[in-house]
């Protein structure tokens, strides 16, 4: 059986005098990588985590060396990307795909090939243009946009109606929600819901007069009475995930199957991938984060690491002070070491509940 785990580089290493250098073999990305990714929730996290395997997703040019806040942001996108991948699979291996669940997500249900069917999308926006750049050219996103605009011509559109929709604009740009990655404007963002639920900010954020990224996942056309299933979870994560591993190359050593990556971009999504071969995937009871369980046995893992256990435990402490020994907030925070607002916000993903009434 062929395991993509720590796979090797693809010649990426070109260095100044354009000399190509094979990746030594000592440093490619592993599932702690993964884990440190995962883990990586602040910017300076994510800084640190850039720096170790730099340059993420560009390669070294002898002319130009890649940019190191833009690589920031394409770790950025990966990680947002990932999460979404492993938030799907906990709702697999928890049996946890209603409406509800993938609506937390932002998924938007429409019609579907009949009245029997449904579809569903999932729109990301994201924020780094060597990230897009690399998708688009990928995933040949330019030529589908061209044929796209070219189909409603060929078939009498006028100009104006595909301006009036949204689909072009009077400078020529072009959104086409048939493209992995495109660009639209603030105002089609919003109005279409073009982004995940938790990046709300970001969209606030924008300019009416500039133009994003853009990603659209297909969740597919399926039947209704399986519309919301593990079915719909594995045709997000098949699509995202296939999105993301374009950069893999089949080559052979001594004449047996050696797959390589293009980029540490590329081998951390197969590492993903391959994480999913024998593990289940849960969330933190502390921190909320996904935690990739593999080779159990006996007790069940429930948070991502000790600190996170310690965490819990003085959250219960706090709930217990203020609820059974009637505690104020203020004094049971200093009791148990944790601001009131942290506790709280532990024990209410816990479904949890401290009595504020005072
Ligand atoms: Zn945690």
């Amino acid at each position: 059986m062929v395991t993509f785990t720590e796979i090797e580089l693809h010649s990426q290493w070109i260095d100044f005098n354009e000399e190509e250098h094979t990746y030594k073999g000592t440093k490619t990305p592993s599932h702690e990588t993964l884990e440190e990714l995962i883990a990586a929730d602040t910017d300076k996290k994510l800084r640190e985590f850039t720096a170790q395997w730099f340059p993420f997703m560009d390669i070294w040019k002898s002319w130009e060396h890649p940019d190191f806040d833009e690589e920031v942001s394409a770790a950025s996108d990966t990680r947002d990307l990932m999460l979404l991948v492993l938030e799907l699979k906990r709702m697999i291996d928890e049996d946890d795909c209603s409406r509800e669940s993938f609506e937390n997500l932002g998924t938007e249900f429409g019609r579907g090939g009949t009245e029997k069917h449904e579809q569903a999308h999932l729109h990301y926006l994201a924020s780094s243009n060597s990230f897009s750049t690399y998708i688009r050219a990928n995933r040949h996103c330019e030529s589908v946009e061209q044929s796209f605009i070219e189909h409603y011509s060929d078939n009498h559109m006028a100009k104006q109606r595909l301006i009036d929709d949204g689909y072009l604009d009077e400078d020529g740009n072009i959104y086409c929600p048939f493209a992995t990655l495109t660009y639209a404007t603030k105002e089609l963002i919003e109005e279409r819901h073009l982004f995940l639920n938790g990046q709300e900010e970001r969209v606030k954020s924008l300019d009416p007069d500039g133009r994003y990224p853009v990603m659209n996942f297909f969740g597919g056309n399926l039947g209704k009475r399986i519309s919301c299933s593990i079915d719909r979870a594995y045709f997000f994560i098949d699509n995202i995930i296939g999105d993301c591993i374009q950069g893999l190359r089949i080559e052979t050593r001594d004449g047996i199957l050696a797959p390589k990556a293009d980029t540490n971009f590329t081998s951390l999504w197969l590492c993903l991938s391959d994480s999913f071969r024998e593990s289940r995937v849960t969330a933190c009871k502390t921190c909320g984060l996904p935690i990739i369980v593999s080779g159990e046995r006996g007790t069940k893992r429930l948070y991502c690491n000790d600190t996170c256990k310690r965490k819990y435990k003085r959250a219960l402490k706090f709930a217990s002070l203020v609820n059974d020994d009637g505690m104020e907030l203020q004094d049971a925070a200093k009791a148990s070491g944790m601001a009131a607002a942290t506790a709280m916000r532990i024990l209410e993903r816990n479904g949890m509940r401290v009595n504020s009434a005072q």
